[in-house]
């Protein structure tokens, strides 16, 4: 059985509690989505060490042996998503996307564009647009950036904790796995991250 509790963590022997309240911002009203993350870290220590100082982060993290922590209150904001969102639109219709607006911003050069179409999608609701930082929960799985294009590939045992965690989530927030992204899908990332994630 695993329950959520008045301080937005789940009680369950399956899920770890280790809460950085320098990750939390604000609340967070709804929950819509899910963006998966990977650390660019080898080890669980090494994001949590990055969490007791820093101010970004996720609400989950999975561990290389599968381990799943819970790092936020699911009733807290986290920064994972990043400050400026894609188009879904124009990602899922690049050909057909009907938004005149969008139009006129593809004609910009590269740093305004992607400004203006953040400004853009930001008067969008989900799941006409991807989801942002106020609408979502952030999971990390612990896993290295290679290079430009690849990061660790996700062991078995991870992504097995991973679909469990999302069947948790789909259940408590009437979701689904429509609205499961990975971060590069949604913001302007390295292509590779969670790329190896299997749900
Ligand atoms: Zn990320």
């Amino acid at each position: 059985m695993t329950t959520l509790n008045s301080e937005g963590m789940f009680v369950s022997p399956s899920i770890r509690h280790r809460r950085f309240h320098t990750i939390e911002h604000g609340k967070l009203d709804a929950i819509k989505a899910i963006v998966l993350h990977q650390t660019d870290s080898s080890t669980a220590e090494a994001t949590f060490n990055a969490y007791q100082s820093g101010s970004n982060g996720a609400h989950f993290l999975i561990d290389t042996d599968g381990r799943i922590y819970q790092t936020a209150s699911a009733h807290k904001r986290c920064y994972h998503v990043g400050r400026l969102i894609k188009s879904r639109c124009l990602e899922i219709k690049p050909f057909s996307c009907a938004d005149a607006e969008l139009a006129k911003a593809k004609a910009l050069r590269w740093a305004a564009r992607v400004k203006e179409i953040d400004k853009i999608e930001r008067t969008k609701k989900y799941p006409d647009r991807f989801p942002v930082n106020s609408d979502s929960l952030g999971i990390e799985l612990v896993g290295r950036h290679i290079n430009d294009t690849t990061y660790e590939a996700v062991s078995s045992t991870q992504s097995s904790s991973l679909r469990w965690l999302l069947n948790l989530l789909y259940q408590t927030f009437t979701i689904g796995s429509d609205d499961t992204f990975r971060h590069p899908q949604v913001s302007y990332k390295n292509p590779g991250e969670a790329a190896s994630a299997k749900w």
